[in-house]
């Protein structure tokens, strides 16, 4: 037998090989094998399987990785499919349904060694050996009293021995040793099964359509509903449907919702069959991670809970894809493949026959105008489940002057007093501030004017070195102001406020109070994200200050009181998106004050209070700002209306980069077809980044796959600078 395999690395070039006849039942389309390419030996994916080949000197399969083909067709079709679609070569596609972890079969399964007695052993033998090998014969004595097998590791332990004594004993055939599997468990505690509820009228309505779909798949359900409307119970039912039915379920959630609040909900649940649950987050160690695998490849596990990636967990005859939070731009992988979960979800459910449910309280543009269209079903869930109103929403409108503030221009005088209240209180205050990347639009501190795209609606991002404002998507360029445009006030400028001076500026008005602080920077330990959460759930913090890392999913019973430093850093970037991103974190952080029996109150700080994804989000609006934003989205062809690919070229030479991004340009201008918009290969809003210059080009269209295929095949024939990098984004969600 022979086989057809794409190496991992081999720049997509396929190789055939002669399979051993040991090894060939075993081998079978998906299997991950190693096989010698010139000098070295690599990994690869069997493609094919071929009964003969024309090439004489064909050489021979190395060894096989799992007995098992580690990729199934349908997870290779995906493959194959996202390759297409989000523009990147097979091989990496491939890679990316397994986790580093497995895919190379570096970390394999973890042996431990067991010792059992080789012989009837008496009372006798103990007392002969005690008297010749005292530490020989406590060692013995642990295991004649446990009268089974025990780890050598706790046998030794309990005798008070090291582990050396126990080979000593096998020595003189007492007993023996020999490694066996154990799986590691990450969450090993065990749980007390929680009740299932009684469903409301909303749940009972949402409830009857999520079986009906499940039952004969028609679309995918949007599940639209406020934060506590009770969505995840939702979720829970539906995998009890799907488990009832002798299927699998699979939930994706926000890697950073993967709290163990949220994995205990779902262990409690199913208490019952704990051990058929897995769970896949970047907390676990990569033996986890393989053990946590290898469950569901092998069928063990019938519900899979876990972040983007997980997606592509090997869980055979799903009955329901559950995606929570769909809006959440993090389901979006930043390097190739570039590919959406929440996309991919809708994908696999369609070939697999599942039902897929995506939810959130603010779903993304893309989702509700499908839901309008009625591509997807819209399943609402209106009132929150403890008839809670939502929490007040005042907007503090910085453009007052702030001369010799004690806020120091970062915390207003109502929101200082709102925090001081809480202090005394003995309630407690979350400051957010919505700090994505960097900050590179101008805006005016006088007026609140922001530089814009006149053809694009986008702001304009500085440019530094030149003193020039550029719009990246069609490339219009223009000096950059010493005065405001519109008030002529010299106050213009781009403004950018740091977690730590936050930090900085609390400790120095509120001395006593305890104060912490949540971002990448100061949470690098594994641990510490869960003990500052620890210590804020027992009161033992009065005020946590963060980025986005706090914006969702967790519950505070007496957090009263939110507040957002600066709601414009989020809202005036260079992305046509920034409205929705804003309305979006507003609408989640508003729902992290008052979840317990206190009413809750959110302070928003703005330069610019008038901002519709400000203003719909005060009034907790969602319908009003879907509204607007469809018809801006409208207007200037922009996604869900018109489709976007954004290719990013990178390298250490200025020139090459800018040249290499001209020249792409204009042959992609040639290239396309009617309808395709190409733009000027311009400097990124992230003009410089870790030493390489970045240019990009827009393509515009109205069909993604087209978008994709121009790219390729442009690409494919332009032969680039050795230092010159390029990256296609297929529906980017970053625009920087
Ligand atoms: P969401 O996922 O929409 O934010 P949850 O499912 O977390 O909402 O529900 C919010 C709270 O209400 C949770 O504490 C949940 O246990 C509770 N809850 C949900 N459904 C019901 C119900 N039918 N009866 C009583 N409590 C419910
Ligand atoms: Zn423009």
């Amino acid at each position: 037998m022979f086989v057809r395999v794409l190496p991992d690395q081999a720049a997509g070039k396929l190789l055939d090989y002669r399979v051993p006849e040991t090894m060939g039942p075993h081998v079978a389309v998906g299997s991950r094998l190693r096989i010698p390419v010139r000098t070295r030996v690599l990994l690869g994916t069997v493609i094919e399987l071929l009964n003969e080949c024309e090439f004489a000197g064909v050489k021979e399969v190395v060894s096989l990785l799992d007995e098992r083909p580690m990729i199934r067709p349908a997870m290779l079709d995906l493959a194959r499919w996202m390759s297409d679609y989000y523009c990147c070569p097979l091989e990496t596609a491939v890679c990316s349904v397994l986790p580093v972890a497995v895919r190379d079969g570096r970390v394999t399964a973890k042996k431990q060694n067991t010792v059992t007695l080789a012989r009837e052993i008496n009372e006798a033998d103990l007392g002969k050996l005690a008297v010749r090998a005292p530490r020989q014969a406590d060692a013995l004595k642990v295991l004649v009293d446990a009268g089974k097998p025990m780890l050598v590791s706790r046998a030794a332990n309990l005798a008070g021995v090291t582990e050396g004594v126990f080979r000593t004993l096998e020595k003189h055939g007492l007993v023996s040793i020999a490694a066996t599997v154990v799986a590691r468990d990450p969450h090993s505690e065990k749980y007390v099964a929680g009740a299932e509820l009684t469903l409301n009228t909303e749940q009972v309505e949402a409830m009857k359509a999520v079986v009906e779909e499940m039952d004969s798949p028609t679309r995918p359900i949007l599940l639209f509903g406020v934060t506590g409307s009770g969505k995840t119970e939702i979720y829970l039912r539906a995998i009890r449907h799907a488990l009832d039915c002798g299927k699998t379920a699979l939930v994706l959630v926000p890697e950073i919702a993967l709290t163990p609040q949220t994995v205990e909900r779902f262990k409690s649940r199913f208490a019952d069959i704990q051990d058929k649950i897995a769970v896949l987050h970047s907390h676990l160690s990569e033996g986890e991670r393989h053990d946590e695998w290898h469950k569901i490849h092998t069928g063990h596990a019938r519900v899979v809970i876990g972040a983007r990636s997980s997606i592509f967990a090997p869980v055979e005859n799903p009955g329901v894809i559950i995606v929570d939070e769909e809006h959440e731009p993090s389901y979006k992988q930043d390097e190739a493949p570039r590919y959406n979960a929440r996309d991919m979800a809708v994908l696999r459910a369609n070939r697999e026959k599942a039902a897929v449910i995506l939810g959130s309280a603010t779903p993304s543009l893309e989702s509700w105008h499908n839901a309008q269209s009625g591509k997807y079903r819209l399943v609402r869930l209106n009132q929150r489940v403890d008839d809670k109103s939502m929490p007040v929403v005042r907007v503090v409108d910085l453009r007052r002057p702030t001369r010799n503030d004690p806020g120091g221009g970062i915390l207003s005088k109502p929101l200082r007093e709102a925090i001081e209240g809480r202090i005394q209180k003995g309630e407690q205050t979350i400051l957010f501030l919505n700090r994505r990347g960097f900050s590179t639009s101008m805006i005016c501190e006088a007026c609140g004017h922001v530089c814009q795209c006149h053809d694009c609606s986008v702001s304009l991002t500085y440019h530094r070195a030149a003193e020039r404002l550029v719009c990246h998507i069609c490339g219009h360029n223009q000096r950059a102001p010493k005065s405001c445009p519109k008030c002529s006030d010299p106050k213009i400028r781009h403004a950018g406020t740091g977690t730590q001076k936050v930090e900085e500026a609390l400790q120095r008005i509120f001395p006593k109070a305890r104060i912490a602080r949540m971002d990448a920077d100061s949470m690098t330990r594994k641990e510490a994200y869960r003990e500052t959460l620890g210590a804020f759930k027992e009161g033992r913090i009065d005020i946590l200050v963060g980025t986005q890392m706090i914006a969702k999913g967790l519950h505070f019973p007496n957090v009263t009181l939110v507040g957002i430093v600066n709601a414009d850093l989020g809202l005036h970037i260079p992305d046509f998106r920034a409205g929705e991103r804003t309305f979006q974190l507003l609408t989640q952080v508003a729902g992290r004050a008052g979840r317990g029996e206190m009413e809750g109150e959110v302070f928003v700080q703005t330069f610019t209070p008038f901002s519709p994804s400000i203003q719909f989000a005060r009034h907790h609006d969602f319908e009003g700002f879907m509204e607007q934003e469809m018809e801006f989205r409208r207007s200037f062809a922009y996604p869900p209306f018109g489709r976007m690919a954004m290719i990013t070229l990178r390298g250490t030479m200025l020139e090459r980069v800018e040249f290499s991004a001209m020249t792409l340009s204009r042959k992609l201008k040639a290239a396309a077809e009617e309808g395709i918009i190409v733009g000027e290969g311009v400097p990124a809003p992230l003009e410089k980044a870790k030493t390489y210059y970045r240019f990009q080009v827009s393509l515009r269209g109205s069909s993604s796959m087209k978008l994709a295929r121009l790219a390729r095949s442009v690409l494919d024939a332009l032969p680039m600078p050795e230092d010159v990098f390029v990256a296609v984004d297929v529906d980017p969600l970053h625009l920087m």
